[in-house]
């Protein structure tokens, strides 16, 4: 998120308050510092959960609260358990998306990270419904994220920030989308490597 933050706050730039990068790396900088805190023994769905209220209590943007939801939700659904497989991965990031909708009300087309989101949780699903690996699937879940992140350009925002834009926000690409395809791009990179 760190290496990310001056292209995030471009394309909020366009069509938001040019904050985003700020946001987010501010946000995922005091995750790690907290993680730091954490007994290595802490099972996945606690740093988590831990995750996400740093990032509610860190970002005062949109992004902060959304995403913390998204962390704590996911974190809930993995719960005590010390481990995770591909269909605990799916019913994490189903709950992460449930929680996203819920706080924001936004749909896919309504140009923003649901539109990344939703696609790269719904292939999931399928993907290991349909016995792919985890990393396999995960690896068709980021191509989902990336089509649906292309797809934000030409529509017009209407919830958040841009929306205020109207037909100006068309021709540009979502900042919550785009950072939402960085955060799965990291899980990717980290579930291929542990395999
Ligand atoms: P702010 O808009 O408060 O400045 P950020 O710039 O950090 O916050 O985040 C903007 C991003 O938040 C947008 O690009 C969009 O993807 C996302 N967003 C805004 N409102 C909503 C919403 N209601 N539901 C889902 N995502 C939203
Ligand atoms: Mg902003």
């Amino acid at each position: 998120m760190h290496e990310q933050r001056d292209y995030l706050t471009q394309l909020d730039a366009a069509i938001g308050d040019a904050d985003h990068g700020t946001n987010m790396d501010r946000g995922f900088s005091s995750v790690v510092a907290k993680l730091a805190e954490l007994d290595p023994a802490v099972p996945p769905g606690k740093v988590l959960v831990a995750a996400g209220s740093t990032l509610v209590s860190t970002v005062g943007g949109a992004s902060g609260p959304l995403w913390g939801t998204a962390l704590r939700r996911a974190g809930r659904s993995l719960g005590e358990d010390e481990t995770f497989d591909g269909a605990g991965l799916a019913a994490a990031l189903e709950a992460a998306l449930d929680g996203v909708v819920e706080l924001g009300a936004a749909q896919p087309g309504d140009k923003t990270m649901v539109d990344a989101l939703e696609p790269a949780v719904r292939t999931l699903r399928e993907q290991v419904n349909g016995s792919a690996t985890p990393a396999g699937a995960l690896a068709a879940a980021l191509a989902a994220a990336e089509e649906g992140m292309r797809g934000t350009v030409p529509l017009q925002a209407t919830k958040g920030r841009a929306s205020y834009l109207g037909e100006r926000s068309i021709g540009h690409q979502d900042p919550g989308a785009t950072s939402t395809v960085t955060i799965l791009r990291a899980l990717e990179h980290a579930v291929a490597a542990e395999q």
